[in-house]
C-alpha cells in the first residue's frame, strides 16, 4: 500500500475498509451529524460574541476597536451564522463559515491598539484554531493532506527566504497544524463512533428479523428478504421454489414430552435448515410452520431436498416427520401466491396421511 492510502487507512479508521457504496452513505450520515454538530457550536460562540458586544457598546468591555467595527462584525457573524443554516452544497456553505468566521475574529480577537507593532500574528493567532479545526470535518480527507502539504512547503520557503521570519510565524504554523492534527483525530472519533452507531442499528434490525427460539429468519425477516431474493432469482431466469413445512401431531409431542422437549424439536429443525441452505432462506412462519425459498432448484430438486430433511429428522432418539408442500416460482407469480400454493400443498400432504411431501398443483 502506498504511503498516502496507509496514512488515509490510519486516520478514516475502519471506514477506509469498507465497501464503498457503505461508506459514502456513512460518510453522508456523518456529514449530516458533523453539520448539527457545527451548527450548534456556531450558535453558541454567536451567543458568546453578541454578550461581547453588547458590553463594549455600553461601553463596560474597554474595546481596542471602535464600537461601529464590532456591530458590524457582529452583523456580519450572523449572516453567516443563518446563511450556514439555510446553506445548501460546499460552496455556500463555504461563504457562510468564512463570513461568520470574519465576524467572530474581528470581535473575539479585538486587537489592543498598537497591535501590529507588538505581536499581530500571535494576537490573531490562536482565533484560526478553531477554523483550522474544523477543516478537517469539513473539507474531504485528500484535500486535507494537500493543504497541510502546501502549508509545510510555503513554510519552508518562507523561512529560506526570509530567515530572519521569527518565532512569530513560526508559531503560527505550529498553532495550524496543532489545529488540524486536532481535527483530524475528531475526524477519525466521528467515523469510529458512526460505526459503533450503524453495528449496533444493525444488530437490532438483524434481532428483529430472527426467530429468537430458532434461529432462522421470523416471519418479519421472511416478509423482508424473501422478496428481493424471489425477484432477483426471476430475473435471471434460474428457476426458484418454495417448501412448505410443518411438523406433524406437534401438539401431541408438546403434550406427552413437555414444552420444553417441544423447543428443542423446533430448535433442531432451525439448526437443520441454518446448515443445509446456504443461498436460499429459511424462516419460521409461526408455531410449527416452517417456510424455505430455494433459489437454483427446480420443483424435482426442491424435492429431493425436503426428502433429504425428512430423513435427517426421523433419525435420532428423538424422531421427527413433517407435512411438505413443494411449489416451484410461476413466471408472474408473486410471493403469496407461491406461498398459497405450497400451503395447499403441505395441506394435502397432511389429509393423505402426514409424513409425505405433495408438489403444488
Ligand atoms: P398437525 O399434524 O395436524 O399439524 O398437528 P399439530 O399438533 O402439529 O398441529 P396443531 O396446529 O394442532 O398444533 C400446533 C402446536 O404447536 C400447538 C402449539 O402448542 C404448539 N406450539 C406452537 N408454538 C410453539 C412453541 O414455540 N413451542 C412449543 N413447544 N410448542 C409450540
Ligand atoms: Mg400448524
Ligand atoms: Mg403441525
Amino acid at each position: 500500500m502506498k504511503l498516502g492510502q496507509r496514512l488515509l487507512a490510519m486516520v478514516e479508521g475502519e471506514l477506509a475498509r469498507l465497501p464503498r457504496g457503505e461508506r459514502t452513505r456513512l460518510v453522508a450520515w456523518q456529514e449530516m451529524r458533523t453539520r448539527v454538530a457545527l451548527g450548534d457550536l456556531m450558535s453558541l460562540l454567536a451567543i458568546i460574541a453578541s454578550a461581547k458586544v453588547a458590553l463594549v457598546l455600553t461601553g463596560l468591555w474597554p474595546a481596542g476597536l471602535p464600537a461601529w467595527i464590532h456591530s458590524l462584525a457582529l452583523v456580519v457573524l450572523l449572516l453567516g451564522r443563518f446563511g450556514y443554516a439555510r446553506s445548501r452544497g460546499l460552496g455556500s456553505e463555504g461563504v457562510a463559515a468564512t463570513l461568520f468566521t470574519l465576524g467572530l475574529i474581528t470581535i473575539l480577537a479585538d486587537p489592543p491598539p498598537h497591535w501590529w507593532i507588538e505581536q499581530p500574528g500571535l494576537t490573531l493567532g490562536w482565533v484560526w484554531l478553531l477554523a483550522a479545526l474544523v477543516i478537517p470535518l469539513l473539507a474531504r480527507l485528500a484535500s486535507v493532506m494537500v493543504f497541510c502539504g502546501l502549508l509545510l512547503a510555503a513554510a519552508a520557503l518562507f523561512f529560506a527566504l526570509v530567515p530572519s521570519g521569527g518565532r512569530e510565524s513560526l508559531s503560527i504554523l505550529l498553532y495550524l497544524l496543532v489545529s488540524i492534527a486536532g481535527g483530524l483525530l475528531l475526524r477519525k472519533l466521528r467515523s469510529d463512533m458512526s460505526l459503533v452507531f450503524r453495528r449496533s442499528t444493525e444488530a437490532v434490525a438483524q434481532a428483529a428479523n430472527t426467530d429468537a427460539l430458532t434461529g432462522v429468519a421470523n416471519r418479519r425477516g421472511w416478509r423482508e428478504q424473501a422478496p428481493p431474493m424471489l425477484a432477483q432469482v426471476a430475473s435471471s431466469n434460474r428457476p426458484i421454489s418454495l417448501l412448505f413445512i410443518d411438523l406433524d401431531h406437534f401438539k401431541r409431542l408438546n403434550d406427552l414430552h413437555g414444552h420444553a422437549a417441544g423447543d428443542d424439536a423446533l430448535r433442531r429443525v432451525g439448526q437443520l435448515l441454518a446448515a443445509r441452505i446456504d443461498v436460499g432462506l429459511a424462516a419460521r412462519l409461526g408455531g410449527e410452520e416452517f417456510v424455505c425459498l430455494l433459489p437454483g432448484l427446480d420443483e424435482n430438486a426442491a424435492t429431493l431436498f425436503a426428502h433429504s430433511l425428512r430423513d435427517a429428522l426421523a433419525q435420532g432418539p428423538d424422531p421427527l416427520s413433517f407435512s411438505g408442500g413443494v411449489a416451484q416460482w410461476r413466471h408472474g407469480e408473486d410471493l403469496t401466491d407461491l406461498l398459497g400454493r405450497g400451503d395447499a400443498a403441505m395441506y394435502r400432504a397432511k389429509q393423505a396421511g402426514r409424513d409425505r411431501v405433495m408438489p403444488a398443483n
